[in-house]
């Protein structure tokens, strides 16, 4: 310790040696190469670390610039050790040349160690070639980008992050007009004003995808813009922008399509739809006046019939009383037949006459549906008892703008129809059901009888319409009309699933308010 500190005490005293030329015997060609040597190192040592300097300052990319300083200060520190070296021949400084040989090596390992720490960087650089061959590649790439923008059939217009133009295609030169380098780096607003606010939402989109950690390249919104040809001319396009990473930053590609034509469609097909619906509502209009003029015909028909029916049956009646037995056989049976038919012709025509009232005059209300068809039930009870008829009823709705007296006997007709169409031999099982779909509620009268076939299906809800003999099943094939019309007073329909020998379901649907 004591050794050091005198070392830096008389670090500058050179009274202890003789200088290097009085130290042992030089010739003059001797001491002069041993000078002039270390004096050429020295300055070259010297200058090496101004040129690495200078290339550090110069080149803004460079890499391990800690190294470069490393490198010029270990040149310097051994450039230093040549120039005492030379001193020494008339200065003998051997304790400032110890001194700096101490910091030359110091210096030196510290080189050394940080060599070895970033070798495995620097293996990772590219040689030269290697960086040609990529920037080959990607002059290859970039080519193969513009033959792509250039052969696609849309307009294509590249603009940066600002909405500057970057790249156009053909076929935006010809769809907007403009030449290539009236667009290039203008505002994309020239040719689609709206698309710089469009342009801003996909960044938007971007910059959450990206917090997120979701990636961007999904993101592209397509939108309905206005597009401006040179000429001033306004037409509508369909554009779907979407990002572009590029070695520049984000860009955005805009892919243009002209949908003048599709929009000119769009109005003929949106006038000829209004022109259509105008026709069918006055074509329905029509049928609906015709409808009330049949309807209000078979009102005053069958009204007014009622009556001259009426006196021939009360005469014809009059005429078999007393005259019975007192004509020959044959009058007899004439005048029973026309008793019959003119008993029929009287519920025929009461048929019709209800049929032409239904709806008239009611007021819809509210109505349960659990109570009206207990009364439904209540009023068959004979009927269901002697055929031993099970009836099972699900819970049922309350509806809130319904004709009772109709629905009633819609339910009676469906009810009375699955016990009169019962199989022989069998239980008859009846279920009432109800479901909501679509804004209405879907009533159902199952049952286990004869069935209907296929073909039939329809044709038993128009008025008069039977598919059995009077003779084996009773009625007057109205009731199905009737049900028809009372379902379509509720704004809903009516129909039959059925299957010969199974059983058939007859779905109505009642409008929910
Ligand atoms: P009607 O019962 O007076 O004959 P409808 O209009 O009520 O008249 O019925 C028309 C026809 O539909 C019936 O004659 C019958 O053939 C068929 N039908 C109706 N309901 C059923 C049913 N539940 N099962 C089998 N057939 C039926």
């Amino acid at each position: 310790m004591k050794q050091v500190v005198e070392f830096f005490e008389k670090l500058l005293d050179m009274s202890d040696w003789p200088s290097r030329w009085k130290c042992g015997t030089w010739t003059d060609f001797h001491g002069w190469l041993y000078i002039i040597s270390d004096l050429l190192v020295w300055s070259a040592y010297f200058t090496i670390p101004f040129i690495i300097i200078k290339y550090i300052s110069k080149r803004h990319d460079a890499r391990f610039i800690r190294l470069y300083f490393l490198f010029a200060g270990f040149i310097l520190a051994c450039g230093a050790t040549h120039f005492f070296d030379a001193v020494t021949f008339w200065f003998p400084v051997y304790r400032i040349n110890a001194l700096v040989r101490a910091i030359t090596g110091i210096i030196s390992w510290i080189t050394i160690f940080y060599i070895i720490k970033v070798l495995p960087m620097a293996f990772t650089l590219r040689s030269s070639a290697e960086l040609e061959a990529e920037v080959e590649q990607r002059k290859k790439a970039e080519e193969k980008f513009r033959n792509l923008l250039e052969g696609a059939p849309d307009p294509i217009v590249i603009v940066n992050e600002e909405g500057l133009i970057q790249l156009v295609n053909a076929q935006t030169v010809k769809m907007f007009g403009y030449t290539r380098n009236e667009m290039v780096n203008q505002k994309v607003c020239m040719l689609m004003p709206m698309l710089m606010p469009m342009r801003l939402e996909v960044l938007e989109q971007i910059k959450s995808a990206d917090q997120q950690g979701d990636g961007s390249s999904h993101i592209s919104i397509k939108e309905e813009l206005m597009g401006t040809r040179n000429t001033g001319e306004v037409f509508p396009v369909e554009v779907c922008l979407s990002p572009l990473i590029t070695e520049e930053g984000l860009w955005l590609s805009a892919a243009i399509r002209d949908i003048s034509k599709m929009k000119q469609m769009e109005r003929t097909i949106r006038e000829a739809n209004a022109n259509l619906e105008r026709k069918v509502k006055q074509r329905t209009a029509e049928l609906e006046s015709k409808n009330k003029e049949l309807e209000q015909f078979a009102y005053v028909a069958s009204h007014d019939l009622q009556e001259p029916l009426q006196t021939t049956s009360g005469f014809v009646q009059l005429l078999r009383k007393q005259y019975h037995g007192r004509l020959d056989p044959t009058a007899d049976q004439y005048i029973d037949y026309v008793v019959q038919s003119s008993g029929r012709m009287k519920t025929l025509i009461k048929d019709l006459l209800d049929y032409s009232r239904i709806g008239r005059g009611n007021e819809s209300r509210q109505v349960d549906c659990n109570v009206l068809v207990q009364e439904v039930l209540a009023d068959l009870h004979n009927v269901i008892v002697e055929n031993g008829v099970y009836i099972k009823t699900s819970p049922l709705p309350m509806l809130y703008n319904a004709y009772a007296t109709e629905l009633k006997s819609l339910f009676q007709n469906l009810v009375s129809n699955s016990i009169k169409f019962r199989k022989p031999g069998i239980t008859p099982v009846i279920h009432i059901d109800a479901k909501q779909t679509n804004g209405f509620w879907q009533f159902s009268v199952k049952d286990n009888g004869i069935g209907i076939e296929d073909q039939y299906q329809e044709r038993i809800f128009v008025i008069f319409q039977r598919l059995h003999n009077r003779s084996i099943y009773d009625g007057s094939g109205i009731g199905l009309a009737h049900s028809k019309k009372i379902a379509e007073l509720h704004g809903g329909k009516i129909w039959v699933q059925s299957e010969p020998g199974v059983g058939s379901t007859f779905y109505f649907t009642i409008a929910e308010n």
